[in-house]
Parts: structure tokens; sequence; C-alpha cells
């Protein structure tokens, strides 16, 4: 089932404040990609309080390849990306940030790594331009740990700018700081990821949106993945296993202490022993957990057969 696709590629780029740099930006996409059959570009402000907004309806009245998605407010890098995907209409999709930090003199080599048979081509910013003690070091942390618990093997997931098969990532939904999570999901559904190294410049307009506390962002977004790929379906064998280790616990607890009052020489006090109220507790807890489980069951059974609700608000789409 081949789907018919308007363009063969979208360029799609997240902007929040960027008037700096969003023409010069602009100007290298055109050059970069003059190559490539027919293509859209996207832009997605998200809610810029700066010029930004102007700039691109100025680019976009001079060029009918260019939309222009503008949100009612800062919803997110991540959502903003969502956006640009799900608007998009081209066969091969590109998002790269808009600072000019990803050179889209990369693209053409990111489409030919994918063309190879590959679904997604993730962009590996090896000699990456940023500070090193609050992006670097934790970024480096970060995806060794990403690589290892999701079982997929890229050195660089938070590189904006990759390279997808428009089927294998219309039908993710994302949240958070998810983005970067992307190939993971598409992996666990059978889709296959390559990485290519590619260029970093240093941002030379503008400021950084982020500091040290995305990392632990991204860290959460990955415990959630983590629950997500393994008992998504299945929260009750979480929360129950955790449930019944309680009542294990609570049963110890309560042998020890029936044995201490009526079996060994001491005959100590019941209810004296502190280990009866730690089997308390700990049955307490395990109903807990098991009432937790049955409630996520619901959450789960909501979360699947929902209506797709956005993540973001547009105000407006500036189009030929
Ligand atoms: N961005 C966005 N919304 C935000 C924060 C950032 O659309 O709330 C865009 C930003 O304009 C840039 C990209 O996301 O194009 C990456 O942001 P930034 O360069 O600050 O991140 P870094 O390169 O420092 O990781
Ligand atoms: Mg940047």
């Amino acid at each position: 089932m081949d789907q018919i696709y308007q363009f063969e590629l979208s360029v799609i780029v997240p902007v929040y404040n960027e008037e700096e740099s969003v023409q010069k930006l602009y100007e290298e996409i055109v050059e970069a990609v003059s190559g490539i059959g027919s293509y859209e570009i996207i832009f997605v402000d998200d809610g810029s309080t700066d010029k930004s907004l102007s700039f691109l309806q100025d680019i976009q009245q001079h060029d009918s390849r260019v939309r222009v998605i503008r949100f009612r407010g800062n919803f997110g890098q991540t959502a903003a990306l969502s956006a640009g995907i799900e608007h998009s209409r081209g066969r091969i999709l590109v998002p790269l940030d808009a600072d000019g930090q990803n050179d889209p003199g990369d693209i053409p080599k990111l489409i030919e790594e994918l063309e190879k048979g590959y679904d997604i081509v993730s962009g590996w910013r090896k000699d990456r331009q940023d500070t090193f003690l609050t992006r670097k070091l934790p970024s480096i942390i970060a995806n060794k740990l990403i690589s290892k618990i999701t079982g997929v093997k890229l050195h660089d997931f938070g590189c904006t700018l990759k390279a997808y098969r428009a089927e294998s990532v219309k039908e993710i939904n994302l949240y958070g700081e998810m983005h970067r999570f992307i190939p993971v999901l598409a992996n666990w559904s059978g889709e296959k990821v390559m990485e290519v190294e590619v260029n970093h410049r240093p941002r030379t307009t503008g400021k950084t949106k982020y500091g040290l506390n995305r990392t632990f962002k991204v860290v959460l977004d990955l415990i959630t993945i983590k629950f997500l790929m393994s008992f998504s379906t299945k929260p009750i064998y979480v929360f129950g296993g955790l449930g019944v280790l309680s009542f294990l616990g609570a049963f110890l607890s309560g042998l020890v202490v029936f044995y201490q009052k009526f079996i060994s020489a001491q005959h100590l006090s019941m209810n004296r022993n502190p280990l009866l109220f730690l089997a308390a507790l700990l049955i307490t807890t395990a109903i807990q957990f098991i009432l937790m489980g049955l409630l996520a069951e619901i959450l789960v059974r909501t979360y699947h057969e929902s209506q797709g609700r956005k993540i973001y608000v547009i105000d407006k789409i500036y189009e030929s």
C-alpha cells in the first residue's frame, strides 16, 4: 500500500525566539535541498515573543514552499516538532534546530543513508559545540543510559537533525521531552534505525532555551518509556507484583511476631513488637499497590482507546 505524498521532502523547524538566525537558516536550507525534487519547509513558531514570527511571515510570502505554523503560546520543542510532523506532506521528514547549530548541508547525506533501506537515520553530533559541564557531559551519560535501557544503540538521541520516513513517525504521539525517543518508539514497532555523523556548529545568535534541568526531565521520560515499553498494556503486572511482595513481607513479619509470642522462650508481648506494626504497614501498602495497579489498568485502557488528543494549540497557519 503506497501512499501518495505531495512532496519528496518536508524540512521541519521549531522556532522559539530565534529572530537573528531564521533568515540565514532559511537560505541555507534552500541551498542544501535544491537538488531534491520537491520539498516544503515548515517553520513552527512556538509562541516566540521576539520578531521571529514577522520574519517567518516575510519568508513565507516570498516562497510558496514555506509554511508557518504559529502556536498560541510556548508549548515546547517536542510539541513544535509534533505539529510539524503532523502537518507535513512529504515522503521524508527532516527536522532541524532554528538556531543554526544543525547544518542543513547534512540533509542530503541523511537522505542518502535513509534510502539504503532504513526508516530513521539519526544525526550524531560527534564534535558537539556546546559547553562541557552543563550540556555535553549530562548528554553523554543520558545517551549511554537510554541506549542501555531501551536497547536502541545510538550515540546522540538528543540531536534534532534526523531523517524519517513519514509513515514511520506520523502515528507516534509525543509528550514531555520525548521527541528524542522517537527512534526508540519506532524501533519497538519494528522500524530500522541507523545513525550518521553530522556537523554541529556553535550557537552564534540568541541563547539556548535549556539548562541542566532538562537532564532530569529526560531521565523521568526514560522511566516512563521503559514502563510503557514493558508494561503499557499490563500495568497490573508491575503494581500487582509489588503488592504481592508487600504481602509476602507482611506474612513473614507476622510469622516472626507469632513465633516470638507463642513459641520462643521469651514470650515477647505482641503489642510492643515493632514487627507487628511493620506487618500492618506492609499489608496496607500491598492493598494500595494492587488498587493502584487496577487504576492504572483503567487508565491504560482510556489511553489506548481515547481519540488522539493534541498536546498543543495552533493559533494560525500561514500558507499560500
Ligand atoms: N525551541 C522551541 N521551543 C522551546 C525551546 C526551544 O521550539 O520551548 C527550539 C529552539 O528555537 C531551537 C530548538 O528548539 O530551534 C533547540 O533549542 P536550543 O537551541 O535552545 O537547544 P540546544 O541546542 O541548546 O539543546
Ligand atoms: Mg541549539
